[in-house]
């Protein structure tokens, strides 16, 4: 499972506001500010990425707030009655200069984060989300939106203008455009409380991951692990004024290598026990008490705004519409994969048992004794394949898979501004007529004040409500950076996430819609992660190997043998990768149906789990202390479950390729980016689905892509 697309803190506030905004800043500072300005430069404007200083974001998101209560006011205060255009269009050009600040802002805060911008980013929260409150709780704006939505005018609106009146109307009745003075005032109360929590909760995880590392100091203590560990080992120790040691840091990227090859099973129960417990340890950083305090908040807000529980609200207009809906599918899955773990783990037994180890397998041994299973029943070494995943061509391979599906050109540009010298741009271009598409940016490396994992990002959202407005997305992992001129080599999981989250650029960057509120990655969340899961497909596709996956000495591209061995063991290990995901998923659902109901997070874990029957030797991919996806935001709350429910989505229509001539049948791939990849949220996602598909998409091709058995 990747990880959480960012789709800017602008999404955050898209429909937003603040009250009392006091911007006591002096007007020529807001006037200099080049945060507020225009984008300029080529392709439309770029974002000012080499202008950007902190304490700059504060008076800019003030003033930025301030413009766009004003231009709400102009719009609720119109004289004229309410008509699509002077509401809903007027409503979808208001908060540019808020756009383009927080783009920046959220860029900040994910990639280049230290101490001053968290003191901003924990004045800020409440008072963005206060912001939005004030939007969505303007009586006369809501009138206007609803007299729209209701008005006999609507029926001659096309299509999309038709889904735009009703995704307004729907989303300020959802944020509680009904409710009375007094419950938008406890409403807003509570927004502004979950934003404080959330941000603590996120410093806190990010406090845990900086602090706490494991210094090896001797060749013993770093047995098992290959060159690439060592290497990455070392370049930590760095950063963190260890000099002559290796460090395993605190984070995934770190430690999963490290549960895999170290012999050590000290050490490994050490580092896994430090990682699983981050958010969990009392003391400053502990999470425990907050998460209590944001289930009790968010049930509240539920109540309030007329659901059962949080779940029932969040899943209201997404895909699956119900929690019901999500839990049978989640559960349908658990059974079979919980079954195949057994399998697994007494392969893993019988193997330690014939070594003689005298241990019985423990959540730090599973990693481990998954790498010589493999290479015991498929005689296959992750490390055999990496010399042949070097970042830079596989970067090529996933320009030349868009090139094949889409029609995209990529050329490198230099002339843009960018956050670090790390990060580079490309131009898309159409193949044929060399058409501008967008800009994509590629921050690859790991550094210090960057979130871990890998994500996509809008920069700008493609649109043409005053005129073509082009696409600028990003893609970003943490990759350790190489010696210079030595090429970065990667997993074969790390290259699957670069065709994920290339799979989300290709997203916003085939949008061609009307209204940024629509436009590309804007679709509901169990059906945002279905393009890039699809798009991970392509990589062991014979073309892409072929062409792409070459030895980093010898320019040989990769054995058929090793290719074949890929293959065979295709779902070797699904049971492990569905249990760790699902547990955390069925977990994310359970506490917020739970209700009102007082929950010490850490028993509730435990107890949920128990009931379950999750198997003692996994544990969950987040731990509710550190549960990002759920409780930095509202993002993934009740939502974790999309990864599985989009792939549904993926497993089938990648069937459609296969019914067809192949990964590359063109008629397919314009069936794919006629109704999925271009429409955003114009179309409702079921449709869209069956538009490309012909029918439901059916669950079988998930589990066969996972190797359990089915019924039928
Ligand atoms: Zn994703």
């Amino acid at each position: 499972m990747r990880d959480v697309i960012l789709r800017s803190i602008v999404l955050l506030v898209a429909v937003t506001m603040l009250a009392n905004i006091t911007t006591n800043t002096s007007h020529a500072v807001i006037e200099d500010n080049p945060l507020l300005a225009k984008w300029e430069g080529p392709y439309g404007g770029v974002p000012p990425f080499d202008r950007v200083q902190i304490p700059l974001f504060k008076p800019a998101l003030e003033a930025a707030m301030a413009e766009q209560l004003a231009e709400i006011q102009r719009i609720a205060n119109d004289a004229a009655p309410p008509d699509f255009e002077n509401t809903i269009v007027a409503l979808e050009r208001s908060g540019a200069s808020l756009d383009r600040v927080t783009t920046l802002y959220g860029v900040w805060g994910a990639t280049m984060s230290g101490p001053d911008y968290q003191a901003v980013q924990r004045e800020m929260a409440p008072r963005l989300a206060a912001f939005n409150d004030q939007i969505t709780q303007n009586e006369a704006l809501f009138k206007r939106i609803e007299a729209v939505y209701n008005s006999t005018a609507k029926a001659k609106l096309n299509p999309e203008q038709q889904r735009l009146a009703w995704v307004y109307y729907t989303n300020f009745v959802r944020a509680g455009a009904r409710l009375s003075p007094e419950a938008k005032t406890h409403l807003s109360q509570i927004n502004q409380q979950l934003a404080g929590l959330f941000t603590k909760f996120s410093q806190n995880v990010l406090a845990e991951e900086t602090d706490q590392f494991i210094v090896l100091k001797s060749e013993e203590e770093l047995s098992g692990l290959p060159q690439s560990v060592r290497d990455a080992a070392a370049a930590a120790a760095e950063t963190k004024k260890q000099p002559g040691t290796w460090v395993i840091m605190n984070t995934r990227s770190s430690i999963d290598p490290f549960l895999s090859y170290s012999d050590r099973r000290d050490l490994r129960e050490k580092a896994w026990r430090m990682f699983v417990n981050r958010g969990d340890n009392g003391g400053e950083h502990d999470n425990n008490a907050i998460i209590t305090q944001i289930l009790q908040l968010r049930a509240e807000r539920a109540k309030l705004l007329g659901f059962p529980t949080h779940a029932h609200w969040r899943l209201e207009n997404a895909m699956a519409k119900t929690p019901e809906k999500a839990m049978e599918l989640m559960e349908a899955v658990w059974k079979p994969s919980v079954a195949r773990v057994h399998e697994e783990v007494a392969d893993m037994q019988a193997l330690a048992d014939k070594e003689g180890a005298k241990i019985k397998i423990e959540p730090w041994d599973y990693r481990y004794y998954m790498e010589k299973v493999r290479k015991a029943k498929y005689d296959l070494d992750q490390n055999e394949i990496k010399p042949y995943l070097q970042l830079e061509k596989l970067r090529e391979g996933i320009f030349w898979v868009a090139g094949e599906l889409f029609n995209f050109n990529f050329t490198p540009v230099t002339n843009v501004p960018v956050a670090h010298p790390d990060i580079r741009v490309w131009e898309v271009t159409d193949k044929t007529t060399q058409k501008h598409i967008g800009l994509w940016y590629f921050d690859p490396y790991a550094r210090a004040g960057k979130r871990s994992g890998a994500w996509m990002n809008a920069y700008r959202t493609q649109e043409r409500v005053n005129g073509e407005v082009t696409t600028i997305v990003s893609n970003n992992a943490n990759f350790v950076k190489g010696k210079p001129g030595e090429p970065v080599l990667i997993s074969w999981d790390d290259a699957t996430t670069m065709f994920h989250e290339f799979g989300h650029a290709l997203h916003g960057l085939s949008s061609n819609v009307t209204y940024p509120t629509l436009s590309g990655t804007s679709v509901p969340r169990d059906y945002v992660e279905f393009p890039s899961q699809l798009l991970e497909h392509w990589l062991s596709t014979p073309e892409v190997l072929q062409k792409f996956a070459l030895h980093y000495q010898t320019g040989k591209p990769i054995p058929q043998a090793i290719v074949d061995k890929i293959k065979r063991s295709a779902t070797f290990n699904q049971g492990f990768a569905t249990v760790e995901y699902l547990s955390a998923a069925l977990i994310d659902m359970k506490l917020h149906l739970a209700g009102d109901k007082k929950i010490d997070p850490d028993a509730f874990e435990r107890e949920t789990l128990a009931q379950l029957g999750m198997p003692k030797e996994i544990v969950m991919r987040h731990r509710t202390p550190q549960f990002l996806h759920v409780f930095s935001s509202d993002g993934y709350s009740a939502g974790y479950y999309s990864y599985l429910w989009s792939d549904v989505l993926t497993a089938d229509a990648f069937g459609a390729f296969v019914e067809g001539k192949g990964p590359y049948d063109r008629a397919v791939a314009e069936r794919l980016r006629k109704n999925i990849f271009s429409v955003g949220n114009t179309v409702d996602p079921a449709e869209a689905y069956r538009a490309f598909r012909g029918r439901d998409p059916k669950v079988d091709a998930l589990m066969k892509k996972r190797g359990f058995a089915t019924k039928s």
